[in-house]
């Protein structure tokens, strides 16, 4: 059943109220003011974005374009930033979201991405990075679906070799912002009296994009002893007696997990040092990214789980995955409280102008377009000029 006909015959069921009506989207610019669009304009400030959600793969930018409430119009990048963003907003945080370019994946990568959001976007605090990864299921009951939150982060395949060529890693936990720590906790206690409004969220977002909604695939988990038999096939021609008996879940919605989360520049593909690595990290995930984000910037994994990181992995439940992490996203944007940065009203020229200005190198005051913010403008532009370069 799908997740929108799920939830209105769960709340006809229960006779509960229906959710409030989705905010209509605008692709010609928002109208809210209550997120710093004031009097009908399209466009916001770079400085006025302040959450960066950043993807991989572009179905995982689909589903996390599909999360907005609203969108912005596009503003004039950084001479030297070559991401290409979507902003929007999600109630009253306004949100820019990049991907990774086309079939460059890694931290690498992820970095570069990272570093040029900044350029461009200066006030960014808080990082998420969305999409898809692989379960540990050795660690927890994980399954395909499912949402891993990483609380910390390591990159494992950083070290040395000694010895006799053994490798000795000297990595270091990584730990999200405090102020991404304390939103989850709220998060995690809200639903320990009420159920995640994943479901509710992938319903009213993704009802019409059925590539989106949950596969009508077998979940199938192999024995960690037992490699995949067709090399480009799918797992029909693998022996179902090797599948590791699991209970069958009474709901069909995702479970979040809380843990640790691997990332390395290397798909994991290998359920025996899946199996190594997550037992002597504690880990319940593998990723490709989060690891090259952290320098630059406080990141918060969040990966809908799409293969149990072993010889069987296949692409089949990667769109829904992606969905339901971005699902997660969006909920716990919605429990980000507003900052008091994001209730003052800078009065500032936009920051193409700051950009124009310091490319021409022209900074006086005599170019502040508003008279009256004047000192606030020569104070507040020679500091971002100064991040920008
Ligand atoms: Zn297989």
């Amino acid at each position: 059943m799908d997740n929108g006909r799920r939830w209105r015959e769960d709340h006809a069921r229960t006779g509960s109220s229906p959710p409030p009506k989705r905010k209509r989207t605008s692709h010609n610019g928002p109208s809210s003011v209550d997120n710093g669009i004031q009097n009908g304009s399209a466009a916001l400030r770079c400085d006025q974005y302040n959450i960066a959600w950043i993807c991989a793969l572009h179905f995982e930018m689909a589903a996390a374009r599909a999360m907005l409430d609203d969108f912005h119009e596009p503003l004039l990048a950084h001479a030297t930033d070559t991401n290409t963003y979507i902003l929007g907003s999600i109630q009253r945080h306004n949100i820019v979201i990049a991907c990774l370019p086309t079939a460059q994946h890694g931290m690498n990568n992820a970095a570069i991405v990272a570093t040029n959001l900044r350029r461009t976007f200066p006030s960014i605090r808080l990082g998420l990075m969305v999409g898809v990864g692989g379960g540990a299921p050795g660690m927890a009951d994980i399954r395909l679906g499912d949402v891993v939150v990483g609380t910390r982060v390591m990159q494992y395949d950083l070290g040395k070799i000694v010895g006799e060529g053994q490798f000795e890693g000297t990595a270091t936990w990584r730990i999200p912002h405090q102020s991404l720590g304390t939103a989850v906790s709220v998060l995690r206690s809200k639903h320990e009296l009420e159920p995640s409004r994943i479901p509710h969220i992938l319903g009213e977002k993704l009802e019409r994009q059925p590539d989106f909604l949950r596969p009508r695939l077998r979940d199938r988990l192999f024995s960690a002893t037992y490699n995949h038999q067709v090399p480009t096939g799918s797992c029909d021609e693998c022996d179902p007696s090797k599948l590791v008996p699991r209970s069958t879940r009474i709901s069909g919605d995702p479970v979040i997990h809380y843990g640790g989360i691997a990332s390395a520049n290397q798909v994991m593909k290998s359920s025996a040092v899946r199996d190594n690595v997550a037992r002597r990290l504690d880990v319940k995930c593998f990723e490709m990214e989060t690891s090259g984000l952290m320098d630059t910037f406080s990141c918060l994994p969040i990966r809908g789980i799409s293969d149990y990181s072993d010889s069987h992995k296949s692409d089949e439940w990667q769109r829904y995955a992606a969905a339901v992490a971005a699902a997660y996203a969006r909920e716990l944007i919605e429990a980000l409280p507003k900052t008091h940065a994001q209730t003052q009203a800078v009065d500032l020229p936009d920051s193409r102008k700051l950009v124009k200005l310091q490319l021409i190198g022209n900074v006086s005051r005599s170019v502040c377009p508003t008279f009256k913010c004047r000192s606030k403008y020569i104070a507040s532009s020679s500091s971002t000029i100064a991040r920008l370069t």
